[in-house]
């Protein structure tokens, strides 16, 4: 089986941009068989917040669900079970970032928050930031309450990412997600979204909604390797 997923956006670029698929062990040691040394990943404490580290050279894990980076060779990551792993980059000022996108991160417009830094801090513009977006649980699957679903509506608009059966409401993750990207001006030729639902495909991904507590974790990591 396929460990890996390499968005085709980011081929040939100076990053190297995946996201992995149901793995036995942790996701950190995964990485360390892979071939990555421990000192060079970074992944953050995360706890469904819309903190945004740009990380520069402290190394100390801190409550985080978005990264940014532009320092070679230093593997930043999220891990996710359900929600959306986003990693993007800017191909011009060379900035790699990833971004755990659940439902309150999709609320508290985490990735409209994450490109706005990029475009602060390392003056990003918009036309050279590519984006992907992992195996997430989708409009199939992903039942929510009628207040989770106020939530991603003020934060996101109309969409197709909203849909009703049987008077239930049914989310899209990565569809809102995509929305609120659009809406920052990134053209919709940089973004590429996995078309697999975690939930759909339990076999082949950790579901949170399907394994329950005992779900392990899946991610998207991106780096600046060249
Ligand atoms: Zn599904």
């Amino acid at each position: 089986m396929k460990t890996y997923i390499e968005p085709p956006n980011f081929k040939n670029t100076n990053f190297k941009a995946f996201f992995t698929t149901k793995t036995t062990s942790d996701i950190r040691d995964f990485l360390k068989y892979s071939g990555f040394n421990e000192e060079d990943i970074y992944l953050p404490v995360q706890k469904h917040t819309d903190n945004i580290i740009v990380l520069k050279n402290n190394r100390e894990p801190e409550v985080a669900d978005a990264v940014l980076t532009s320092q070679k060779g230093l593997l930043i990551g999220v891990q996710t079970a359900d929600c959306i792993p986003v990693i993007l980059a800017d191909l011009n000022k060379i900035v790699a970032g990833a971004v755990h996108a659940g439902w309150r991160g999709t609320a508290s417009k985490i990735i409209i928050k994450t490109i706005k830094i990029m475009i602060s801090e390392f003056n990003s513009r918009v036309e050279d930031i590519i984006i992907a977006m992992g195996p997430s649980i989708k409009g199939c699957c992903y039942q929510v309450d009628i207040d989770v679903e106020r939530a991603i509506y003020n934060a996101t608009g109309d969409g197709r990412y909203l849909s009703r059966k049987n008077g239930k409401y049914y989310i899209d993750l990565s569809e809102a997600n995509k929305i609120q990207i659009l809406s920052t001006g990134v053209p919709e030729k940089n973004i590429w979204v996995s078309n697999e639902c975690t939930f759909c495909n339990h076999d082949r991904y950790h579901s949170f909604r399907f394994h329950g507590n005992y779900a392990g974790r899946q991610g998207g990591f991106i780096g600046i390797f060249k």
